[in-house]
């Protein structure tokens, strides 16, 4: 039995109630929790904005200690600390092998589906009803079991808060602009959004070498995060005229890079009009799936050309990635501690998601 927070119905709040929780099997590990970031992702299933079919155990950045292991498990062993890829990346499928581990051929549908790769799950309710588990993971609960493959074994001196962090909100805001913008020395870049993702955004823009680095966002808590972590400039987007704003601190020309992590239409297209004739836009934020939009294409993406590309999951191989951000956090260089505003235990999860819903916080982190 494990406890855990149950999504059972849209718009409704966490149930949190004992499941069952089967061992793992060939190719899966169990991991008890250390801690769970609570990532607006866990909304975007509740609010339906991301389909995942009810009951399941929602939380998808975690970390953890192995508790045991299935048959055939030999990255990871009982005793390892890991952190939770909310992709399962095998390695060594086309994808994997051609550097895009986000799309995992083996892992990847089985994530969107909520299930482990065999398309089956490992929790369930005390009357058999089998629970689903976001992203393969489920880490809104005390344990959990995943892929092997969605491991990556970290130092134990790394905090399991910290860690947590890495596995979703670091990697997707640091890899945008590590992995998925081609930022050189001195570009202007632009992020529009300033929370958790965001944050770690303007962490990878400055370690690609950007020289100046705009934050916006429409709250002043966020924009101080944003100069805490290398923001060099800040634009408060409900007193100011945003795209001007850029104009002006870019020499009238845009920025060369610019990223949205909210995932609206509107700023999406904010973020691409505020590149420069050859700059580039990049889609972070996860807009609505029902969602469109216009371009122009001969003026836009031929006369201008301007590039606009998605990002999924920081463009992440979370076996090197992970292993490097690891690095950086212990030699100074990625802010980590600073970027956790509060944490709570599981049963205060309901208020976690409140508090993040509501936008002044950069990430509640549940400790286990
Ligand atoms: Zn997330
Ligand atoms: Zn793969």
């Amino acid at each position: 039995m494990t406890k855990a927070a149950v999504f059972t119905a849209n718009d409704q709040p966490l149930e949190l109630m004992d499941l069952n929780l089967m061992d793992p099997q060939a190719g899966e590990v169990r991991i008890a929790l250390g801690a769970s970031g609570v990532c607006h992702s866990d909304i975007s299933v509740i609010n339906g904005t991301l389909p995942i079919a009810p009951p399941a155990v929602l939380g998808h950045e975690g970390a953890g200690t192995i508790v045991a292991v299935g048959d055939g498990v030999t990255n990871v062993k009982v005793g390892d600390h890991v952190v939770i890829s909310w992709v399962p990346q095998c390695g060594t499928c086309y994808t994997c092998a051609r550097g895009q581990g986000e799309l995992c051929e083996t892992g990847a549908n089985a994530s969107m589906f909520g299930s482990m790769l065999d398309f089956t799950t490992r929790f369930s309710m005390a009357d058999g009803t089998a629970v689903a588990q976001m992203s393969a993971a489920g880490t809104f609960s005390e344990e959990t079991v995943v892929p092997a493959i969605s491991c990556v074994k970290i130092p134990d001196d790394i905090p399991f808060q910290v860690a947590a962090l890495i596995g979703c909100g670091v990697l997707t805001g640091f890899g945008a602009a590590y992995n998925t913008a081609n930022i050189r020395e001195g570009d202007n870049v632009v992020v529009i959004g300033a929370g958790g993702v965001g944050l770690n955004t303007i962490q990878g823009a400055k370690h690609a070498g950007a020289g100046k680095i705009i934050a916006i966002d429409m709250m002043a808590g966020k924009l101080e995060n944003a100069k805490g972590v290398g923001a060099t400039d800040v634009i408060d987007a409900s007193q100011t005229d945003a795209g001007a704003a850029v104009l002006e601190l870019t020499g009238g020309r845009g920025a060369d890079v610019a990223f949205e992590v909210i995932g609206l239409p509107a700023t999406i297209r904010q973020a691409f009009d505020m590149t420069r004739k050859g700059g580039e836009a990049v889609i972070v934020g996860v807009p609505r799936l029902d969602q469109t939009m216009e371009f122009n294409p001969g003026m836009d993406f031929v006369i201008m050309e301007k590039t606009l590309k998605g990002c999924w999951y920081g463009g992440a191989n979370v076996h090197q990635d992970v292993p490097m951000l690891v690095d950086l956090y212990k030699s100074g260089g990625l802010k980590l501690d600073e970027l956790v505003s509060n944490t709570v235990s599981l049963d205060e999860v309901n208020d976690a998601m409140d508090a993040m819903g509501q936008g002044n916080i950069a990430r509640s982190v549940i400790v286990y």
